[in-house]
Protein backbone atom coordinates (compact mmCIF):
# COMPACT_ATOMS: atom_id res chain seq x y z
CA UNK A 1 0.00 0.00 0.00
CA UNK A 2 2.22 2.41 -1.45
CA UNK A 3 1.51 6.21 -0.63
CA UNK A 4 1.20 8.04 -4.26
CA UNK A 5 4.21 9.60 -4.81
CA UNK A 6 2.73 12.82 -6.80
CA UNK A 7 4.85 11.63 -9.84
CA UNK A 8 2.28 9.55 -11.03
CA UNK A 9 -0.17 12.83 -9.61
CA UNK A 10 1.49 14.57 -12.53
CA UNK A 11 1.05 17.40 -10.01
CA UNK A 12 1.03 20.78 -12.08
CA UNK A 13 5.19 20.76 -12.45
CA UNK A 14 6.05 23.21 -13.52
CA UNK A 15 9.30 24.56 -14.96
CA UNK A 16 10.77 21.62 -17.23
CA UNK A 17 12.86 23.57 -18.66
CA UNK A 18 16.50 23.15 -16.49
CA UNK A 19 17.78 26.66 -15.87
CA UNK A 20 14.46 28.85 -16.17
CA UNK A 21 12.80 30.40 -13.56
CA UNK A 22 9.50 27.85 -12.39
CA UNK A 23 6.46 29.27 -11.31
CA UNK A 24 2.91 29.01 -11.98
CA UNK A 25 1.30 30.81 -15.20
CA UNK A 26 0.91 34.59 -14.79
CA UNK A 27 -2.47 34.60 -13.09
CA UNK A 28 -5.55 36.50 -15.06
CA UNK A 29 -6.63 39.69 -13.40
CA UNK A 30 -9.17 38.60 -11.45
CA UNK A 31 -12.70 40.54 -12.46
CA UNK A 32 -14.83 42.55 -9.70
CA UNK A 33 -17.70 40.13 -9.78
CA UNK A 34 -16.17 36.55 -9.28
CA UNK A 35 -16.38 35.29 -5.80
CA UNK A 36 -13.37 36.13 -3.62
CA UNK A 37 -10.81 34.14 -2.32
CA UNK A 38 -11.48 33.43 1.50
CA UNK A 39 -9.38 32.10 4.16
CA UNK A 40 -10.74 31.32 7.43
CA UNK A 41 -8.22 31.06 10.10
CA UNK A 42 -10.49 29.41 12.56
CA UNK A 43 -10.40 29.62 16.57
CA UNK A 44 -8.99 26.00 17.82
CA UNK A 45 -7.74 27.42 20.51
CA UNK A 46 -3.83 26.28 20.98
CA UNK A 47 -3.54 25.13 17.85
CA UNK A 48 -3.92 25.34 13.82
CA UNK A 49 -6.86 25.30 11.51
CA UNK A 50 -7.47 27.14 8.27
CA UNK A 51 -9.74 26.48 5.16
CA UNK A 52 -9.26 27.87 2.04
CA UNK A 53 -11.88 28.82 -0.14
CA UNK A 54 -11.28 30.02 -3.80
CA UNK A 55 -13.59 31.72 -5.71
CA UNK A 56 -14.93 28.63 -7.85
CA UNK A 57 -15.30 27.23 -4.73
CA UNK A 58 -12.64 24.43 -4.06
CA UNK A 59 -11.47 24.11 -0.85
CA UNK A 60 -8.18 23.21 0.92
CA UNK A 61 -8.11 22.37 5.01
CA UNK A 62 -4.98 23.06 6.73
CA UNK A 63 -4.40 21.65 9.39
CA UNK A 64 -7.48 20.42 12.34
CA UNK A 65 -6.80 21.97 15.37
CA UNK A 66 -6.13 20.07 18.60
CA UNK A 67 -8.51 17.33 19.83
CA UNK A 68 -10.26 19.86 22.47
CA UNK A 69 -11.45 21.55 19.29
CA UNK A 70 -12.65 18.91 16.92
CA UNK A 71 -16.36 19.32 17.70
CA UNK A 72 -16.07 22.86 17.29
CA UNK A 73 -14.54 22.56 13.72
CA UNK A 74 -16.44 20.03 12.43
CA UNK A 75 -19.52 22.20 13.00
CA UNK A 76 -17.59 25.32 11.25
CA UNK A 77 -16.67 23.20 8.00
CA UNK A 78 -20.44 21.87 7.87
CA UNK A 79 -21.44 25.13 7.69
CA UNK A 80 -18.98 26.16 5.32
CA UNK A 81 -18.57 23.53 3.19
CA UNK A 82 -20.44 21.55 0.72
CA UNK A 83 -19.04 18.29 -0.24
CA UNK A 84 -15.78 16.95 0.58
CA UNK A 85 -12.70 18.74 0.82
CA UNK A 86 -10.82 18.94 -2.54
CA UNK A 87 -7.46 19.06 -0.41
CA UNK A 88 -6.51 18.86 3.39
CA UNK A 89 -3.51 19.62 4.18
CA UNK A 90 -1.33 18.42 7.66
CA UNK A 91 1.62 20.47 7.81
CA UNK A 92 3.64 18.11 10.17
CA UNK A 93 2.06 15.46 12.80
CA UNK A 94 1.96 17.29 15.70
CA UNK A 95 -1.05 17.38 18.04
CA UNK A 96 -2.18 20.52 17.82
CA UNK A 97 -2.62 20.53 14.53
CA UNK A 98 -3.76 16.88 13.43
CA UNK A 99 -5.87 16.68 16.70
CA UNK A 100 -9.44 17.61 15.21
CA UNK A 101 -8.69 16.20 11.24
CA UNK A 102 -10.81 13.00 11.35
CA UNK A 103 -13.87 14.30 12.78
CA UNK A 104 -13.33 17.16 10.33
CA UNK A 105 -13.07 14.13 7.68
CA UNK A 106 -15.85 12.51 9.14
CA UNK A 107 -18.27 15.73 8.94
CA UNK A 108 -17.37 16.96 5.41
CA UNK A 109 -15.27 14.34 3.60
CA UNK A 110 -12.23 14.68 1.49
CA UNK A 111 -10.57 14.16 -1.93
CA UNK A 112 -7.28 14.45 -1.20
CA UNK A 113 -4.87 14.10 2.05
CA UNK A 114 -1.20 15.71 1.80
CA UNK A 115 1.51 15.36 4.67
CA UNK A 116 4.82 15.98 4.42
CA UNK A 117 5.70 12.17 5.10
CA UNK A 118 8.00 13.13 7.96
CA UNK A 119 7.87 9.80 10.28
CA UNK A 120 6.45 10.80 13.53
CA UNK A 121 5.90 7.92 16.42
CA UNK A 122 2.67 9.06 17.74
CA UNK A 123 -0.50 7.02 18.27
CA UNK A 124 -2.34 10.20 17.24
CA UNK A 125 -0.85 10.55 13.78
CA UNK A 126 -1.17 6.26 13.11
CA UNK A 127 -4.44 6.34 14.05
CA UNK A 128 -5.30 9.30 11.37
CA UNK A 129 -3.25 8.32 8.80
CA UNK A 130 -4.84 5.17 9.78
CA UNK A 131 -8.75 6.39 8.66
CA UNK A 132 -7.22 8.69 5.86
CA UNK A 133 -6.21 5.62 4.05
CA UNK A 134 -9.72 4.00 4.75
CA UNK A 135 -11.57 7.03 4.05
CA UNK A 136 -9.44 9.72 1.79
CA UNK A 137 -9.19 8.19 -2.53
CA UNK A 138 -5.44 9.79 -2.75
CA UNK A 139 -2.80 10.19 -0.08
CA UNK A 140 0.03 12.21 -1.14
CA UNK A 141 3.44 13.88 -0.24
CA UNK A 142 4.20 17.23 -1.56
CA UNK A 143 6.92 15.88 -3.73
CA UNK A 144 8.56 17.50 -6.58
CA UNK A 145 8.30 15.50 -10.04
CA UNK A 146 11.57 13.52 -10.96
CA UNK A 147 11.26 15.04 -14.26
CA UNK A 148 11.65 18.98 -12.91
CA UNK A 149 13.16 18.34 -10.05
CA UNK A 150 14.07 21.70 -9.44
CA UNK A 151 10.74 23.15 -10.08
CA UNK A 152 7.94 23.41 -7.07
CA UNK A 153 4.38 21.63 -6.80
CA UNK A 154 1.75 24.17 -7.33
CA UNK A 155 -1.93 23.59 -7.32
CA UNK A 156 -4.20 25.44 -9.42
CA UNK A 157 -7.69 26.38 -7.84
CA UNK A 158 -9.18 28.06 -10.39
CA UNK A 159 -9.25 31.44 -11.42
CA UNK A 160 -6.18 32.15 -11.79
CA UNK A 161 -5.65 31.32 -7.79
CA UNK A 162 -2.80 29.09 -6.88
CA UNK A 163 -1.70 27.01 -3.97
CA UNK A 164 2.75 26.53 -4.14
CA UNK A 165 4.22 24.15 -2.13
CA UNK A 166 7.84 25.17 -0.64
CA UNK A 167 8.93 22.88 1.65
CA UNK A 168 9.45 19.94 2.44
CA UNK A 169 11.29 18.46 -0.75
CA UNK A 170 11.90 15.14 -0.10
CA UNK A 171 13.37 13.20 -1.61
CA UNK A 172 14.97 15.99 -3.98
CA UNK A 173 16.54 17.50 -1.09
CA UNK A 174 16.68 15.79 2.41
CA UNK A 175 14.26 16.57 5.68
CA UNK A 176 15.99 18.96 8.31
CA UNK A 177 17.32 16.79 10.94
CA UNK A 178 19.04 18.00 14.06
CA UNK A 179 17.25 21.08 14.22
CA UNK A 180 14.78 22.52 17.63
CA UNK A 181 12.03 20.02 16.36
CA UNK A 182 12.21 18.23 13.10
CA UNK A 183 8.46 18.01 12.71
CA UNK A 184 7.86 21.61 12.91
CA UNK A 185 10.98 21.88 10.42
CA UNK A 186 9.58 19.85 8.00
CA UNK A 187 6.11 21.06 8.38
CA UNK A 188 4.66 21.83 4.42
CA UNK A 189 4.97 25.46 3.83
CA UNK A 190 2.89 26.88 1.10
CA UNK A 191 2.04 30.03 -0.99
CA UNK A 192 -1.10 30.79 -1.97
CA UNK A 193 -1.51 33.41 -4.38
CA UNK A 194 -4.64 35.49 -6.10
CA UNK A 195 -3.36 38.33 -8.48
CA UNK A 196 -1.19 40.61 -6.37
CA UNK A 197 -2.26 39.03 -3.03
CA UNK A 198 -0.76 36.51 -1.39
CA UNK A 199 -0.86 34.23 1.78
CA UNK A 200 1.91 32.50 3.20
CA UNK A 201 1.46 29.45 5.41
CA UNK A 202 3.93 27.95 7.18
CA UNK A 203 2.64 25.60 9.80
CA UNK A 204 5.22 25.66 12.79
CA UNK A 205 8.22 26.57 10.69
CA UNK A 206 11.33 26.71 12.62
CA UNK A 207 14.41 29.38 11.98
CA UNK A 208 16.21 26.23 10.31
CA UNK A 209 13.10 25.86 7.83
CA UNK A 210 13.12 29.80 7.65
CA UNK A 211 16.82 29.98 6.31
CA UNK A 212 16.18 26.60 4.35
CA UNK A 213 13.85 28.95 2.22
CA UNK A 214 16.13 31.92 2.68
CA UNK A 215 18.67 29.93 0.24
CA UNK A 216 16.50 29.10 -2.37
CA UNK A 217 15.29 31.23 -5.07
CA UNK A 218 11.91 31.93 -4.13
CA UNK A 219 9.79 35.01 -3.95
CA UNK A 220 8.53 34.88 -0.11
CA UNK A 221 6.76 38.02 -0.24
CA UNK A 222 3.05 37.97 0.89
CA UNK A 223 0.21 39.89 1.94
CA UNK A 224 -1.03 37.76 4.79
CA UNK A 225 1.34 35.92 6.35
CA UNK A 226 0.37 32.69 9.03
CA UNK A 227 2.74 33.30 11.59
CA UNK A 228 5.07 30.37 12.87
CA UNK A 229 4.54 28.12 15.43
CA UNK A 230 2.27 30.39 17.24
CA UNK A 231 3.88 33.72 16.73
CA UNK A 232 6.90 31.36 18.77
CA UNK A 233 10.00 33.33 20.16
CA UNK A 234 12.22 31.23 17.83
CA UNK A 235 10.51 31.17 14.38
CA UNK A 236 9.79 34.53 12.55
CA UNK A 237 13.32 35.49 12.56
CA UNK A 238 14.00 39.09 11.25
CA UNK A 239 15.62 37.47 8.00
CA UNK A 240 12.36 36.17 6.92
CA UNK A 241 10.20 38.91 8.02
CA UNK A 242 12.44 40.92 5.89
CA UNK A 243 11.85 38.79 3.28
CA UNK A 244 8.40 38.12 2.97
CA UNK A 245 7.19 41.76 3.92
CA UNK A 246 3.60 40.89 5.35
CA UNK A 247 1.05 43.29 5.36
CA UNK A 248 -1.05 41.75 8.07
CA UNK A 249 0.09 38.74 10.46
CA UNK A 250 -2.46 35.98 11.67
CA UNK A 251 -1.41 34.32 14.87
CA UNK A 252 -3.34 30.58 15.80
CA UNK A 253 -3.28 30.55 19.64
CA UNK A 254 -4.69 29.71 22.60
CA UNK A 255 -6.10 32.47 25.33
CA UNK A 256 -3.89 31.92 28.31
CA UNK A 257 -1.66 28.90 27.00
CA UNK A 258 0.48 27.28 28.49
CA UNK A 259 3.51 28.36 26.19
CA UNK A 260 3.75 32.08 26.07
CA UNK A 261 2.67 32.20 22.81
CA UNK A 262 2.94 34.46 21.30
CA UNK A 263 6.18 35.64 22.28
CA UNK A 264 6.70 39.29 23.33
CA UNK A 265 9.97 39.52 20.93
CA UNK A 266 7.95 37.70 17.55
CA UNK A 267 5.11 40.66 18.36
CA UNK A 268 7.99 43.32 17.96
CA UNK A 269 9.48 41.65 14.88
CA UNK A 270 6.68 41.67 13.38
CA UNK A 271 6.02 45.37 14.66
CA UNK A 272 9.04 45.94 13.03
CA UNK A 273 8.29 45.39 9.71
CA UNK A 274 4.82 46.92 9.76
CA UNK A 275 2.85 44.09 9.94
CA UNK A 276 -0.49 44.44 11.26
CA UNK A 277 -1.35 41.44 13.69
CA UNK A 278 -4.64 39.53 14.76
CA UNK A 279 -4.80 36.62 16.95
CA UNK A 280 -7.37 33.95 17.02
CA UNK A 281 -7.04 34.25 21.01
CA UNK A 282 -8.28 37.88 21.16
CA UNK A 283 -9.99 38.25 17.50
CA UNK A 284 -11.40 34.90 17.21
CA UNK A 285 -12.14 32.96 13.97
CA UNK A 286 -9.88 35.63 11.21
CA UNK A 287 -11.83 35.48 8.21
CA UNK A 288 -9.59 37.11 5.40
CA UNK A 289 -10.86 37.76 1.71
CA UNK A 290 -9.09 38.74 -1.01
CA UNK A 291 -9.79 40.07 -4.35
CA UNK A 292 -7.18 39.59 -6.41
CA UNK A 293 -6.14 43.22 -5.44
CA UNK A 294 -6.58 43.89 -1.73
CA UNK A 295 -7.25 41.90 1.29
CA UNK A 296 -9.96 42.86 3.86
CA UNK A 297 -9.23 40.51 7.35
CA UNK A 298 -12.27 40.61 10.02
CA UNK A 299 -12.49 39.25 13.19
CA UNK A 300 -14.88 36.96 15.12
CA UNK A 301 -15.60 34.69 12.25
CA UNK A 302 -16.52 37.94 9.91
CA UNK A 303 -18.63 39.83 11.71
CA UNK A 304 -16.00 41.88 13.52
CA UNK A 305 -13.25 44.99 13.01
CA UNK A 306 -11.68 45.06 9.91
CA UNK A 307 -8.74 45.56 8.50
CA UNK A 308 -8.15 46.32 4.60
CA UNK A 309 -4.30 45.73 3.45
CA UNK A 310 -2.97 46.42 -0.11
CA UNK A 311 -1.98 43.14 -2.47
CA UNK A 312 1.79 44.52 -2.41
CA UNK A 313 2.59 41.31 -4.34
CA UNK A 314 4.09 40.70 -8.24
CA UNK A 315 2.19 38.33 -10.17
CA UNK A 316 4.81 36.29 -11.24
CA UNK A 317 6.69 33.07 -10.41
CA UNK A 318 7.37 32.09 -6.82
CA UNK A 319 10.59 30.54 -8.33
CA UNK A 320 12.90 32.65 -9.28
CA UNK A 321 15.20 30.45 -11.04
CA UNK A 322 16.17 26.14 -10.37
CA UNK A 323 15.02 25.86 -6.64
CA UNK A 324 18.22 24.38 -5.50
CA UNK A 325 20.03 25.18 -2.09
CA UNK A 326 22.35 28.56 -2.21
CA UNK A 327 24.66 26.54 0.03
CA UNK A 328 24.32 23.78 2.20
CA UNK A 329 24.41 24.60 6.08
CA UNK A 330 26.63 22.11 8.46
CA UNK A 331 25.79 19.83 10.71
CA UNK A 332 22.32 18.70 8.71
CA UNK A 333 22.48 14.66 8.26
CA UNK A 334 19.52 13.01 6.05
CA UNK A 335 16.60 10.78 6.41
CA UNK A 336 14.51 8.89 4.11
CA UNK A 337 11.04 9.93 3.52
CA UNK A 338 8.62 7.62 4.55
CA UNK A 339 6.63 6.19 1.87
CA UNK A 340 4.63 3.45 3.45
CA UNK A 341 0.68 4.33 4.82
CA UNK A 342 0.11 1.63 7.38
CA UNK A 343 -4.18 1.49 7.10
CA UNK A 344 -5.45 -0.68 10.20
CA UNK A 345 -7.23 -3.37 7.68
CA UNK A 346 -7.11 -4.19 4.11
CA UNK A 347 -9.40 -3.08 2.12
CA UNK A 348 -9.29 -0.73 -1.10
CA UNK A 349 -5.64 0.56 -1.01
CA UNK A 350 -5.82 4.39 -1.33
CA UNK A 351 -2.48 4.67 -3.04
CA UNK A 352 -4.00 2.32 -5.92
CA UNK A 353 -6.88 4.01 -6.32
CA UNK A 354 -5.07 7.69 -6.37
CA UNK A 355 -2.69 6.01 -8.73
CA UNK A 356 -5.57 6.17 -11.39
CA UNK A 357 -7.35 9.13 -9.94
CA UNK A 358 -10.71 9.29 -10.10
CA UNK A 359 -10.74 10.28 -13.74
CA UNK A 360 -13.37 7.68 -14.72
CA UNK A 361 -15.77 9.35 -11.90
CA UNK A 362 -14.88 12.35 -13.65
CA UNK A 363 -12.76 13.50 -10.53
CA UNK A 364 -9.26 14.53 -12.38
CA UNK A 365 -6.99 15.33 -11.55
CA UNK A 366 -6.49 16.89 -15.24
CA UNK A 367 -3.40 18.45 -16.38
CA UNK A 368 -2.80 21.56 -19.42
CA UNK A 369 -0.17 22.54 -20.31
CA UNK A 370 0.96 25.86 -20.94
CA UNK A 371 0.41 28.15 -24.08
CA UNK A 372 -2.43 25.25 -24.80
CA UNK A 373 -6.09 25.92 -24.49
CA UNK A 374 -7.07 22.47 -23.87
CA UNK A 375 -6.47 19.72 -20.94
CA UNK A 376 -5.51 16.25 -20.60
CA UNK A 377 -6.30 12.71 -18.70
CA UNK A 378 -2.49 12.89 -16.28
CA UNK A 379 -2.11 9.53 -17.84
CA UNK A 380 -2.59 10.98 -21.33
CA UNK A 381 0.77 10.29 -23.79
CA UNK A 382 0.88 13.88 -24.51
CA UNK A 383 2.23 14.90 -21.64
CA UNK A 384 5.15 12.44 -21.28
CA UNK A 385 6.25 13.76 -24.41
CA UNK A 386 6.14 17.32 -23.47
CA UNK A 387 8.29 19.59 -21.21
CA UNK A 388 5.90 22.93 -21.24
CA UNK A 389 5.04 23.82 -17.95
CA UNK A 390 1.93 22.26 -16.14
CA UNK A 391 -0.94 23.16 -14.38
CA UNK A 392 -3.10 20.74 -12.97
CA UNK A 393 -6.90 20.80 -12.03
CA UNK A 394 -8.62 19.03 -9.64
CA UNK A 395 -11.71 18.07 -11.24
CA UNK A 396 -12.56 18.35 -15.03
CA UNK A 397 -15.24 20.90 -14.50
CA UNK A 398 -11.82 23.11 -12.97
CA UNK A 399 -10.46 22.51 -16.20
CA UNK A 400 -13.20 23.26 -18.18
CA UNK A 401 -13.91 26.81 -16.74
CA UNK A 402 -10.41 27.11 -18.13
CA UNK A 403 -9.96 24.97 -21.19
CA UNK A 404 -11.98 22.53 -23.46
CA UNK A 405 -10.81 18.84 -23.54
CA UNK A 406 -7.91 17.77 -25.76
CA UNK A 407 -8.97 15.69 -28.71
CA UNK A 408 -6.26 12.81 -28.08
CA UNK A 409 -7.23 11.42 -24.60
CA UNK A 410 -10.77 12.95 -24.45
CA UNK A 411 -10.92 13.90 -20.72
ZN1 LIG B 1 1.70 23.76 16.56
ZN1 LIG C 1 4.33 21.55 15.85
Amino acid sequence: MSRLRLSSFLALLLAAHPGIAAGPPSPPTPSTDTRPLTVHFFDVGQGDAALVISPTGKTVLIDGGPPEARERLAARLRTLVTGPLDLVILTHPHLDHLGGLTDALRAVGARRFMDPGFNHPSEAYRDLLGFVGESVGQVMNPEPNPATPDSLLTIGLGEGVSLTVLWPRAPKEPFLVGTRSDANSNSIVAKLTYGRTAFLLVGDAEPDTEAALLQRPLDLTTTVLKVAHHGGRHSSTAAFLAAAKPQAAVISCGAKNDYGHPARETLERLDAVGAHVLRTDRDGEVVAASDGHTVTLRANGGTGALLVVPGGITPGPIALGPVVPGHSRPGRGTVEPRDEVKAPSPGTAPGERGSTPANTEGQGPYVGLKGSKVFHRETCSTLKRSKSERTLFLNREAALRERRPAEDCHP
